[in-house]
């Protein structure tokens, strides 16, 4: 059988990335979501194996010692992650979506050049901040901290090879879906 792609989904937080992706993945059930290793605590809901493999600084750092990681970041104080050896297993079968940040991004871009990039836009910045403080997740210190990211992640959009606005999450998760289907 021939091996998944690799489809990197990157988005601000707040952009409703988790949204698009749950759309994509019940549309498609043979897509597979390839979990994360992070240090950062879970929030409520969140399970263990399913959103991320929720692990120690020390283990990590262990981990990134191996070469065990496909790519790797640190950012809002916590590292994260994707363990190759899962990504590889899933890509077996069939495609694998990565929900990771630009920098991890461009590392997956230069290891597996084939995989393939997509960027989420907000309809606009006041936007993803309304969303942002809608969602109740981030304290209010942390607003600004995130919105000078998602600025700086914005930028990055230039070098993805496809990107996207969500001003409605299904119509968003169809037009990735209709760039999927024209990639094959
Ligand atoms: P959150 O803490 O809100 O779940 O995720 C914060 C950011 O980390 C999001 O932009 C998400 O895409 C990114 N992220 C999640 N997993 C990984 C990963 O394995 N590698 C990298 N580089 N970024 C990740």
């Amino acid at each position: 059988m021939k091996k998944g792609r690799l489809i990197v989904i990157s988005g601000a937080s707040g952009v409703g990335k988790g949204t698009v992706l749950g759309i994509m993945m019940e549309k498609h059930p043979d897509f597979r979501f390839s979990v994360s290793a992070t240090t950062r605590p879970p929030r409520p809901g969140e399970k263990e194996g399913v959103h991320y493999y929720f692990v120690t600084k020390e283990k990590f750092e262990d981990m990134i010692a191996r070469g065990e990681f496909l790519e790797y970041d640190a950012h809002a104080k916590n590292y994260y992650g994707t363990p190759r050896a899962q990504a590889e297993e899933k890509q077996e079968l069939g495609d694998v979506l990565l929900d990771i940040e630009p920098k991890g991004a461009m590392q997956v871009k230069q290891a597996v050049p084939d995989a393939i990039l997509i960027f989420i836009m907000p309809p606009s910045l006041e936007e993803l901040e309304r969303r942002l403080r809608g969602r109740g997740d981030t304290p209010e210190d942390q607003i600004a901290l995130r919105m000078e990211r998602a600025a700086w992640e914005m930028a990055q959009r230039v070098w993805y090879d496809h990107v996207v606005v969500n001003d409605d999450p299904e119509k968003c998760a169809d037009e990735i879906l209709h760039i999927l289907a024209k990639g094959q």
